[in-house]
């Protein structure tokens, strides 16, 4: 099965279509300024073919030079049977233009696929998840005209390492895993984005109330960045009441930068209030690739309707001209988009009688935008880009590990019972360790628990040296065999370091 698809349009003047993307050919028309850059375009499923046909016209009637290699991913290559839903071959494509044009696809239900987002931002290292939502009122429905928020959603960590476990009969976990460069590599990217595009403060968004080690370290990482760049504001918000005031008064916000959970759910709020996810286009930033894709689905049931509202995709292609140094173009292509909605041409998604001024589907939409390129909107903010710039690119200095010191275990035991018969058994077992206390679900229950704690059967034993200080592996083994031995095997253990003498773990007091 081929992988790599030919689609030549004769009306795409300025793009080619290649069926071998190692031998692309090239034509330049008299009107482009740059020499064509090489993309990687996928159309994807359900609507996908329809909006980027739509958005490859426009960007190509605006000037945008692009050599396109097409991959095929989605549904077709899940079906057979590569479970992530792109072939290997075509990593070579995205390795070789390092610019991806990524159409939705749709995922296939049931167990044993994975997400092929998920995986080509993981593969590609996309660190940096770039949402801009601005208002389009009066001609968009919002509660919030004045709203301008940039999302920079961390991409690649957090929760969203997917290792989950069934630990007990009633317990399961999921790791959350931040690393160092992790956090300063995409609070880097704020302040680097903030910055080339004239804005004037990034707020970080965290729980570190309650997860002092995880997001703790995604806030200093963000106030140890932000002194870096005295000429842009910074502000921190614990992010239940940050969301909530992002919710109720988005204008108050400009970038605001966050980790992969609190940045998935928040981009799509972001996008919402500012009118619809409909009309959001996201940049996956990577140091060698970066993808560029409309934040909506594959919305099967409209397909093959010529109804689909192209925008998403069409302002993401914006994001990816911009990406290549191809300001011009991408500018004449945001502003007549802006013109378009500014003149009421509308997909039914956004259709409103009281401001339309006439429904369109996306043939006719991509129409109406390369009709008015070179105009600018006269009541939305046109844009501006400059040409030529180069692609923001964050380099993590490289830091000299801490010194660390192992000081305890946490033990974690399958237990049915009460608290105080489980510290009794394992104070038995201790030795020439210390039984400090035992939490159930993170709320200490031993030594003195509280009657009215709710304990599952999931049990977190920590044993430090009785004097607090450093203790061996193999008094940990030791431990580990006593436990065993005595009919409680582990299920887990976390090493408790310092790290130059500070403590690397929580203290387990529950919040
Ligand atoms: P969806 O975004 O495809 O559709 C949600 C609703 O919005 C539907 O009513 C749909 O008709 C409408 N809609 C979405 N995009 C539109 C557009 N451009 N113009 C007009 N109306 C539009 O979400 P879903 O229905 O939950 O998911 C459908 C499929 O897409 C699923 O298989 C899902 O896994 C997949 N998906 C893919 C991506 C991606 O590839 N990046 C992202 C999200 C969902």
């Amino acid at each position: 099965m081929e992988q790599v698809l030919t689609i030549i349009r004769d009306d795409m003047a300025n793009i080619r279509h290649t069926k071998d993307p190692g031998t692309v050919r090239r034509t330049k028309r008299d009107d482009k300024s740059h020499p064509p850059t090489p993309i990687t375009v996928a159309y994807g499923d359900g609507i996908g073919p329809e909006i980027m046909d739509a958005t490859l016209r426009v960007l190509d009637a605006a000037g945008g030079s692009v050599d396109v290699e097409t991959i095929e991913i989605g549904e077709a290559v899940y079906a057979r049977g590569v479970t992530s839903g792109i072939e290997p071959s075509s990593w070579e494509s995205l390795r070789r233009t390092r610019v991806f044009l990524k159409a939705p696809i749709t995922t296939p239900q049931g167990g044993g696929f994975k997400s092929l987002n998920v995986t080509v931002r993981k593969t590609l290292g996309l660190f940096a998840n770039v949402r801009p939502c601005p208002s389009y009122a009066p001609f968009i429905a919002t509660k919030h005209p004045a709203m301008n928020v940039v999302i920079v959603r961390e991409n690649e960590e957090d929760l969203y390492a997917g290792i989950e476990h069934r630990q007990t009969d009633e317990v399961v976990q999921c790791l959350k895993l931040y690393s160092r460069p992790g956090c300063e590599r995409i609070v880097r990217y704020a302040f680097e984005y903030a910055s080339r595009y004239g804005r004037s403060k990034v707020t970080c968004f965290t729980k570190d109330n309650i997860m002092k080690v995880t997001d703790g370290l995604f806030h200093k990482v963000f106030d140890e960045v932000a002194e870096e760049y005295p000429g842009i504001e910074h502000e921190h918000w614990i992010v239940d009441i940050g969301a909530a005031k992002l919710a109720d008064t988005p204008e108050l916000f400009d970038v605001i930068v966050l980790p992969n959970l609190y940045g998935d759910i928040l981009s799509d709020v972001s996008a919402q209030i500012a009118g619809s996810v409909g009309l959001a286009g996201s940049a996956n930033i990577g140091h060698d690739v970066s993808m560029f894709e409309a934040i909506h689905g594959s919305a099967p049931r409209r397909a093959g309707q010529d109804a689909a509202n192209p925008s998403g995709l069409m302002l993401a292609a914006v994001q990816m001209l911009v990406h290549i140094g191809q300001g011009d173009a991408a500018a004449l292509m945001h502003n007549a988009w802006l013109r378009t909605i500014e003149d009421g041409v509308h997909t039914y998604d956004i259709y409103d009688p009281s401001v339309s001024v006439e429904k369109v589907g996306t043939r006719a939409f991509a129409d109406a935008v390369i009709e008015r390129l070179g105009e600018k909107p006269s009541r939305l903010q046109p844009v501006a880009y400059a040409v030529s710039t180069d692609p923001i690119r964050i380099d993590v200095p490289v830091r000299e590990p801490q010194d660390k010191d192992l000081v305890g275990v946490d033990v974690f035991l399958d237990f049915r019972g009460a608290p105080d018969d489980l510290g009794a058994q394992l104070e038995k077992h201790a030795s020439d360790l210390r039984l400090v206390m035992i939490s159930n679900r993170g709320q200490k229950v031993y030594p003195s628990g509280q009657a009215e704690t709710i304990c599952t059967d999931h049990w977190r034993c920590r044993f430090q040296s009785p004097d607090g200080g450093v203790v061996t592996t193999e008094q940990i083994l030791a431990l580990l065999g006593r436990l065993a031995a005595a009919g409680m095997p582990f299920i887990k253990t976390e090493g408790l370091f310092n790290f130059d003498g500070a403590p690397g773990y929580s203290l387990g007091q529950g919040q």
